[in-house]
């Protein structure tokens, strides 16, 4: 059966009910639709010791702070679960759960959202899908003759299961220096980074990136000079375990290697190092597959937006991906604006 509705949202994390909150605001008749069973998108599957880089007060959503975690200044992977959870409820968002999207298509007036278990057709979608579902492995010489254990971050759960193994993490952003940090004193570790590991201050948390991706999208608004991404100031934020395991001489970077063998890797310079386990910390791309029949890829796999606007397919809006759908729109507090701006730029072209 095919339901009408104005608005579509593909994706129930953190975007994805941003957005609902909007929506909601402006009375729009809408629905989100989320392959998961349960709340809580990519956090509920991040590994054990994740925390935050930022205080609960800096990691909200609109409407509702998430409060404090007792005990933790920095609060973890299920305590943003819990308030995901508790947020999705306290405004009745209209999520309904284990519907994976296929695929959007142009009906006539309408988009056509396909999925397994019926389709809907809207008069506008957003598309809020993150980048967890996506991981990216680059392409290395002897990847598939290596014999040992390879996974990416999003399949990395604990230091427990590499006990005493010669473990190799890939990577020089935060995952990788988290994940390192995570393995340095149980596991004989290396760690490989593609240039020197560049750590941001040790006073800087996701608090100042917030302020700078603020300042920077003030001076975009205004017309003054770009001040730059938060790549800027580092790629690293040193937060507590990785300053400790850094400060102890535990996290010493070692350039990328050329190769890997069947048993390790090889460098440039001809040596070699065995390995047993190989966990690539190597980034995500946006999970956008669904929207592949509406033929609107540009460079790097993006969508070309002017804001979170499908330049090409004016009812189509990509929330939360990274900073091309808007400055800090990947992170908790900076998805609030542009889900606003989403949501209004609908009411009034449903108007
Ligand atoms: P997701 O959380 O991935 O949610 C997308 C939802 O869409 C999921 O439920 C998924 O199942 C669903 N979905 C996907 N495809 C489909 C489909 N075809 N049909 C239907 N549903 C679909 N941000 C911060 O603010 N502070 C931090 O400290 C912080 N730390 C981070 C640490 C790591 C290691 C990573 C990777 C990210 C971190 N982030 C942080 C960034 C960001 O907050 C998360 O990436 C966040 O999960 C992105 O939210 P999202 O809603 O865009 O995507």
């Amino acid at each position: 059966m095919t339901q009408v509705v104005d608005v579509v949202v593909i994706g129930g994390g953190q975007a994805g009910l941003a957005a609902g909150y909007h929506l909601r605001r402006l009375g729009l008749d809408f629905v989100v639709l989320d392959a998961q069973a349960e709340p809580g998108g990519a956090w509920r599957h991040a590994w054990d010791s994740l925390h935050l880089f930022s205080p609960a007060a800096y990691s909200s959503l609109p409407g509702r702070l998430m409060p404090p975690q007792s005990g933790e200044t920095y609060p973890t992977a299920a305590h943003v679960v819990s308030y995901l959870t508790d947020y999705e409820r306290r405004y009745g968002l209209p999520v309904v759960r284990s519907v994976r999207v296929e695929a959007v298509h142009r009906d006539g007036e309408f988009l056509r959202v396909e999925a397994g278990a019926g389709s809907w057709r809207a008069r506008s979608v957003i598309s809020a899908t993150g980048t967890w579902w996506r991981p990216f492995l680059p392409a290395v010489p002897g990847r598939t003759e290596f014999k040992g254990t390879q996974l990416h971050t999003v399949e990395y759960r604990r230091p427990s299961d590499f006990g005493g193994q010669k473990v190799v993490v890939v990577g020089g952003g935060n995952s990788g220096a988290q994940i390192a940090a995570d393995l340095a004193s149980g596991t004989d570790l290396t760690w490989v980074t593609l240039r020197e590991p560049r750590y941001l201050a040790d006073d800087i948390d996701g608090r100042a990136l917030f302020d700078h991706a603020t300042a920077r999208r003030r001076a975009l608004d205004e017309g003054r000079t770009d001040t730059g991404g938060v790549a800027s100031l580092g790629d690293i934020v040193a937060v507590p375990p990785v300053r400790e395991a850094r400060d102890a001489g535990r996290l010493k970077a070692q350039p990328m290697f050329t190769r890997l063998t069947a048993t390790g890797m090889e460098w440039a310079d001809g040596t070699r190092a065995n390995a047993d386990a190989i966990i690539w910390c190597t980034g995500f791309r946006p999970a956008l597959s669904h929207l592949g029949p509406l033929g609107l890829r540009g460079p790097r796999g993006h969508i070309p937006t002017s804001g979170t606007q499908a330049r090409a397919e004016p009812r189509l809006h990509l929330l939360g991906y990274g900073d091309w759908t808007g400055p800090a729109s990947a992170t908790l507090i900076g998805v609030g604006r542009p889900a606003r701006e989403a949501a209004r730029q609908i009411a009034e072209m449903l108007r």
